[in-house]
């Protein structure tokens, strides 16, 4: 009876199942409903199975969640299961599935036949599970849950910090330090005013029509002391990431700030500085950064170290030599990161180090000091040359693509809260 699946057996099927789905909740349906399907007998109704694809007729299905102090054998053992069993599970289990990983709280799924168990789901994540089975052997597979995405609309006005400008259109904090991310090259978020607006494309993410929190921010742009700047994303499989609506990268071959937050700036470069410690005037050729000891500090941009050591006034220092015409240095660390010694690549954002008060310090904060052509420039107000902009072979995909994307930041600014595309 079952026939080879040919494409328009398979188009069959779907029919099938909707006139079931149809017939089902209507109980009838006349020949006229139903088109010109003809086979239409031939195919059995497809049976509804749940998430995970077990056939809901067959089973007894046990939905809890894992709770303090339980483990799968004691889960198991509740529902009958055989020591044995869950020894030779447990077995199966070592290099596929970390059985010890199980969180109070986290939901699970008891399969019964004719009061057996025979299977068990976990769900490990909001979108990923693993079904072990011991009916004939034991078997075990891990699965995930589509996640659906839908495409949302923010926009407002800064009162008092983005943050509480975008809590106050109620869309997650995440989306903050995303649009932080993005513009941390070309915005100073401290340097933000009042009135300064934003608007931005996103995406919100569901599992089961259950909210899971945003996804990758598709387009933003910000008004900046009058200034628009905005920003794309783009990927094609070959290039990816920001790009303004030229096509250059919204990255910088280096960072402004080492940090993944903007600390608060406790002594500006300056040509002549009365120095904390020593009371002399003298050049101040870096930015100090006041930040907890601990703060983990991050390479400015790609490149090598040529430092990584005490020495002196300096406590301890990391230099990163990133081309023939930028290093920085890193100063009064209290420690390195792993791995981090002289000659070894680093990649931007990487962590370096982290903040201390080694050497001549008052407290606790990062020296950081950039170099162009070994003269000292101010990190702070440079503009630093873009990182490598979009093919030029991928602009016409780009164009269109963005199109699209500021048709949805314009519905934003008219109070539009959700578009779909
Ligand atoms: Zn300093």
């Amino acid at each position: 009876m079952l026939r080879k699946i040919s494409g328009i057996t398979f188009l069959l099927l779907i029919i099938g199942f909707l006139v079931y789905k149809s017939g089902a909740e209507s109980n009838s349906f006349n020949d006229q409903n139903v088109v010109t399907v003809q086979d239409l007998d031939e195919i059995p109704p497809t049976p509804p199975i749940d998430t995970y694809g077990f056939e809901e007729y067959r089973f007894d299905i046990i939905e809890s969640r894992i709770e303090r102090n339980e483990s799968l054998y004691i889960i198991l053992n509740r529902h009958g299961v055989s020591p044995e069993t869950i020894h030779q599970i447990q077995l199966e289990a070592r290099g596929v599935l970390n059985l010890n990983r199980m969180i109070p709280g986290q939901r699970y799924r008891v399969y019964k036949e004719d009061n057996t168990a025979t299977a068990f789901v976990w769900r490990r994540t909001s979108t990923e599970y693993s079904i072990i089975r011991w009916e004939n052997g034991v078997e075990i597979q891990h699965g995930t849950i589509p996640v659906e995405v839908r495409i949302s609309t923010v926009s407002g006005t800064i009162r008092s910090s983005l943050a509480n400008a975008i809590s106050n259109e109620g869309v997650s904090q995440r989306l903050v330090v995303e649009l932080a991310n993005i513009y941390a090259w070309t915005v100073d978020f401290y340097g933000l005013r009042v009135g300064d607006q934003f608007s931005a494309v996103y995406e919100d993410r569901f599992v089961e029509g259950e909210y899971i929190g945003i996804g990758r921010i598709k387009a933003a742009e910000f008004e900046h002391r009058g200034n628009l700047r905005k920003a794309y994303y783009f990927d094609n499989g070959i290039q990816e990431g920001y790009f303004d609506e030229e096509g250059n990268s919204m990255r910088r071959a280096m960072m402004r700030v080492p940090f993944e937050y903007n600390p608060r700036i406790s002594s500006n470069f300056s040509h002549n500085r009365l120095h904390p410690i020593l009371n002399q005037r003298r050049p101040h050729y870096g930015t100090d950064y006041a930040a907890p000891t601990g703060t983990p500090i991050l390479a400015a941009g790609d490149g090598v170290i040529t430092e990584a050591q005490r020495r002196g006034g300096n406590g301890n220092i990391v230099q990163i030599r990133h081309n023939s015409v930028y290093k920085t240095a890193y100063l009064h660390l209290s420690r390195f990161a792993s791995g981090i010694r002289a000659g070894v690549e680093v990649k931007q954002g990487q962590v370096i180090g982290y903040v201390g008060q080694t050497g001549l310090a008052t407290g606790p904060h990062l020296c950081y000091r950039l170099y162009k052509n070994n003269s000292p420039i101010n990190s702070v107000t440079y503009d630093f040359p873009p990182s490598e902009g979009l093919n030029q072979d991928f602009m016409g995909q780009y164009l269109q693509e963005i199109k699209k994307l500021d048709e949805l930041l314009l519905s934003s600014k008219r109070g539009v809260d959700l578009a779909m595309y």
